[in-house]
């Protein structure tokens, strides 16, 4: 079946067309700065994916998606000859609450149900939205999908999902982890448990999908049990922009001493900590890893950090798992980063964990990186969200 797959971000659009029978992909198409006046949006087809760059100076989310559907049903190189070629529509949706466990088709309860998870994730959600009500209306006719960041991880107890603050705050507003980048996590395992040829349900995994964002779920029998991120993207790793674990109390404290609101402080937290506020420089570690090996010591610093806090969240899981029998590496710094792998793994050598270092020497690529005589193995798994979301959309919409 031929899916487009929309992923919404909050001032980003990515967007493929896949094959799902074959795998391929035969449109790409990502659009940064939304809503600024230097908005651009990047179109490419196969077979030579050369991009076209339309700029979007103003503009929504949702109006991004409106061109590309254009573009695509009327651009001579386009795959398609006319939109009703799509199957369906395959749309990425950040936040589920407690609504979904699994992919699902939409409808406007589905809508009405993800429309109240909007509070939850107020920079994703709606631009996620806004897109699926635009192509309703443009394609009524068009059956379309929602995969969500939290599907995967509905399989957590309550032990592990609860936070240790007043019940009634749960009753009342649903505050507890969902954890994100779901589809991420449970591609990395079934992918991790095909590398190293045993059934997903007999194995403990630890899925670290190291991006921009990060987060680092605990896999037993092909469940999540355990995830870093919490009610929202915010909680676990230090990631690019992003604090990850601080003290609660540091918020109000930054409130009082620098008269600042609660939406500051979230701003500062999301958005100017991590990388970039530890270093100064930057919140992509390329950047962070460059100034570190020029001498800037916060760069350093920032390096440390987030080694550091990768082991203890990967420490902590192993705690927790029956049984640790594979670690994942997935994501951009995850599958590419060869030195960010050799400092993390070289911290967890008592726990016998040891990675082949010409095995490491590798990116982007489905292998394992661990040594022979290592107690835990470990793979790399090159992340691939889109294929995913096309996938469960055709399943779905191929069923009906
Ligand atoms: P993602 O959010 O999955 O696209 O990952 C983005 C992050 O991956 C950024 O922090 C990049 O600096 C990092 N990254 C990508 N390629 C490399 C690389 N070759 N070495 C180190 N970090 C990388």
């Amino acid at each position: 079946m031929l899916v487009l797959v929309v992923n919404a971000g909050s001032s980003s659009l990515k967007s493929q067309l896949i094959e799902t029978e074959t795998g391929e992909s035969t449109m790409k198409c990502l659009a940064e700065k939304v809503g600024l006046p230097d908005g651009f949006m990047n179109v490419s087809f196969a077979p030579d994916f050369e991009k076209t760059t339309y700029e979007m100076p103003d503009v929504t989310v949702a109006d991004c998606l409106v061109k590309l559907l254009e573009v695509l049903g009327s651009d001579p190189a386009s795959p398609v000859k006319s939109l009703d070629e799509i199957g369906a529509i395959g749309n990425r949706v950040v936040h589920g609450g407690e609504h979904f466990s699994s992919s699902v088709l939409i409808d406007d309860d589905v809508l009405a149900k993800i429309e109240s998870c909007n509070d939850l994730a107020p920079l994703h959600n709606p631009p996620g939205l806004a897109c699926i009500y635009k192509t309703r209306e443009l394609y009524p006719n068009m059956p379309q999908v929602a995969v969500f960041d939290t599907a995967f991880h509905a399989t957590m107890p309550a032990k592990a999902y609860m936070y240790p603050i007043p019940m009634e705050y749960y009753k009342k507003h649903a505050i507890r982890r969902y954890g994100f980048h779901g589809t991420s996590h449970g591609y990395a395992a079934r992918t991790a448990a095909e590398l190293v040829g045993k059934p997903v349900e007999e194995l403990g995994i630890i899925t670290c999908h190291l991006g921009n964002g990060g987060s680092i779920t605990a896999v037993d029998g092909g469940k999540s049990v355990d995830t870093t991120m919490g009610l929202t993207p915010l909680e676990g790793l230090m990631m690019g922009t992003r604090c990850g674990d601080i003290d609660p109390a540091i918020i109000p404290f930054l409130m009082n001493k620098e008269g600042l609101s609660a939406a500051e402080v979230d701003t500062i937290l999301n958005k100017k900590s991590g990388f970039l506020g530890v270093s100064g420089v930057s919140s992509d570690m390329r950047d962070v890893e460059e100034a570190a090996a020029n001498g800037n010591e916060d760069a350093q610093l920032a390096l440390d950090m987030y080694i550091y806090r990768v082991q203890k969240a990967i420490g902590s899981y192993f705690a927790i798992l029956p049984h640790t029998d594979v670690i994942v590496m997935t994501a951009g710094v995850g599958e590419n980063s060869i030195s960010a792998r050799e400092k993390i793994f070289a911290g967890l050598e008592h726990l016998g964990i040891k990675l082949d270092a010409e095995a490491n020497n590798v990116r982007g690529k489905n292998t394992i990186i661990s040594a022979a005589d290592s107690s835990v193995q470990i793979c790399l798994v090159a992340a691939d969200e889109e294929a995913c979301i096309a996938n469960d959309a055709a399943e779905i919409v191929g069923a009906l």
